[in-house]
């Protein structure tokens, strides 16, 4: 069987729900939807971000954003991430994980006092870390697999994960070490060993389900 690459889109939408993943990647159900304005919006500072990062002039740029996206901006510049070392930002890995292939992208990583930052900017009116815990758990594990291969640091300790919230000014600062890591490693080859199964799709009906873009064609509902 030929090596397989795992997204953290394709794993977070198992770990949601194992028919949403059936629907959307072996049933290839497409659904269209309509733009949304509030992921643009995202887009837009995401890249300006990038941009500024990387030390290009991003000055016309500014010029075009709406009211909402330059306070968004401005709590950009004013964070805390101006004391720190920057490394990379838009930074996209591959990185082997047993015998699978894992690929994602995280915003940025910074260093700071001798210990690496990884930054997830969020830009949506309403954010908590408890919806975002698979997201947690990939980049944190991903990120901790390549600095330690290229032994730019040793232990999980050194790595942290910083949900910098934009629009509320705020920062959300996830801690790493080796129970996460023994934790996390584990909760994200169990979702593929599942997936590989692919004995059992089934979910039960929650909450999340009336947000569900698979709501109309879901076999459970
Ligand atoms: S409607 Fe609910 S059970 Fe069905 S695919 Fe969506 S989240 Fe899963």
């Amino acid at each position: 069987m030929p090596t397989q690459t795992y997204t953290l889109s394709k794993l977070q939408m198992y770990d949601e729900c194992p028919q949403k993943y059936k629907l959307c990647y072996i049933d290839k159900v497409h659904i269209i939807e309509p733009p949304n304005n509030s992921s643009q919006k995202g887009n837009n500072l995401h890249n300006i971000i990038n941009y500024s990062l990387k030390g290009m002039d991003v000055t016309k740029l500014l010029g075009a954003l709406t009211a909402q996206e330059k306070l968004l901006w401005h709590n950009f510049k004013t964070s805390d991430i101006k004391n720190y070392k920057y490394v990379a930002s838009e930074y996209s890995f591959n990185l082997k994980l047993d015998e699978y292939w894992l690929t994602g992208r995280i915003d940025a990583l910074f260093e700071y006092d001798g210990n690496f930052i990884i930054i997830d900017w969020k830009t949506g009116e309403y954010f908590s870390p408890e919806n975002v815990k698979f997201q947690t758990s990939f980049y944190l594990l991903c990120i901790y697999e390549i600095l330690k291969a290229k032994n730019i640091i040793k232990t999980p300790e050194e790595l942290s994960l910083h949900y910098v919230d934009l629009a509320s000014n705020s920062v959300v600062k996830i801690k790493f070490d080796d129970f996460s890591y023994t934790q996390y490693k584990n909760q994200i080859l169990t979702i593929i060993n599942k997936i590989n199964e692919g004995k059992s799709f089934f979910c039960n009906k929650t909450a999340k389900c009336k947000n569900c873009r698979y709501y109309r064609a879901c076999p459970y509902l």
